[in-house]
């Protein structure tokens, strides 16, 4: 039996993985995607130590850092019986006193016609991090938070032309963010733009907006954020808002011995720094409660 299992590989599940080790406690993390949604990020600027580094950078560190293999399986079940947590994935199962859940976010989908159809034919969820498939050519990107703009910014190097479509008149990311866009001259921002077709013969042509305008573009990223990894939660009922996981300063959920660190949680701000203070967090408080319960 292992004293705490860590769901989830991603800052706060590599930080909260780094803490157990430095508590000498018994854990594993179990996590298919391995520094998860910043692989996606093209430019980190705002995590202490690193100036500007890619996700992907940043994801090797970490696992260097956390130097413990990461069991890639995914998580099927996680049942609680007396005080021990069972963990059922694809590959075997695991028990253990406490849990970590840090499995972050998914993509959101923009459910436009043709969306399915276009999917990597022109549309996609990501911007690449390999610029060359989008050089000299019209693209669109849609949302109006850090992801959109930073696609924006990274994309107008190499794109002729750049359209931002975001559904409301003001940004939801940060303003120095917003002026670096406002300052690069390729990149058109379309305010209160509702992208609602995608149109082509075999790969995106041209996408439709809401105000029947039709754009011709050859890529359409949807950058428009996620929606929490939270399936695992409704067995053990714990106690959610809006779809994310409550926590509380300890980063303990509804369920004793059960936590969660990260973008699961209904913390506000969303970031690296944070999923891997809340991830040190998590273990502590983990570490306190075996010692108390067991
Ligand atoms: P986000 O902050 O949740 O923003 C999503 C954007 O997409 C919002 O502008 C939202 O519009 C728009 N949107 C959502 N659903 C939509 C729909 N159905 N149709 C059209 N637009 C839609 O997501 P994110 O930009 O991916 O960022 C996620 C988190 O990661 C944030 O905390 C962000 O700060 C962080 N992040 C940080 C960096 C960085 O610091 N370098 C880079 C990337 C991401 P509304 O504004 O109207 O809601």
């Amino acid at each position: 039996m292992y004293q705490l299992i860590i769901i989830g590989a991603g800052p706060a599940g590599i930080t909260a993985g780094i803490y157990a080790k430095r508590y000498g406690i018994k854990y594993l993390v179990i996590g298919q995607n391995t520094g998860g949604a910043i692989n996606e990020a093209h430019i980190i600027d705002n995590y202490p130590g690193f100036k500007s580094i890619t996700g992907p950078e940043l994801t090797k560190k970490f696992e260097k850092h956390l130097d413990t293999p990461i069991k890639k399986e995914q998580v099927e079940k996680i049942t609680k019986k007396k005080d021990v947590f069972k963990i059922i994935t694809d590959k075997d199962k695991y028990q253990a006193k406490a849990v970590i859940l840090s499995l972050g976010m998914k993509i959101r989908k923009l459910g436009i016609k043709n969306e399915e159809k276009f999917l990597e034919k022109g549309i996609s969820y990501y911007t690449p991090h390999d610029l060359e498939s989008v050089k000299d050519k019209i693209i669109a990107i849609v949302g109006g938070g850090d992801s959109a703009l930073t696609a924006a910014i990274k994309t107008s190097d190499q794109a002729k032309g750049v359209y931002l479509i975001h559904r409301r008149d003001e940004f939801r990311g940060a303003p120095a963010l917003v002026k670096k866009v406002k300052q690069k001259t390729n990149i058109k921002i379309v305010y209160s733009g509702q992208v609602l077709e995608a149109k082509g013969k075999t790969k995106l042509e041209k996408i439709v907006l809401n105000t029947d305008q039709e754009l011709k573009v050859s890529n359409l990223f949807l950058e428009i954020g996620g929606v929490p990894n939270v399936q695992l939660c409704s067995d053990l009922k714990l106690s959610m808002d809006n779809n994310f996981v409550i926590t509380d300063k300890k980063q303990a959920t509804s369920l004793a011995g059960f936590f969660a660190a990260g973008d699961i949680t209904n913390n506000p701000l969303k970031q690296i720094v944070t999923a891997a203070a809340e991830g040190a967090i998590a273990t502590t408080s983990a570490y306190v409660y075996i010692k108390q319960n067991f």
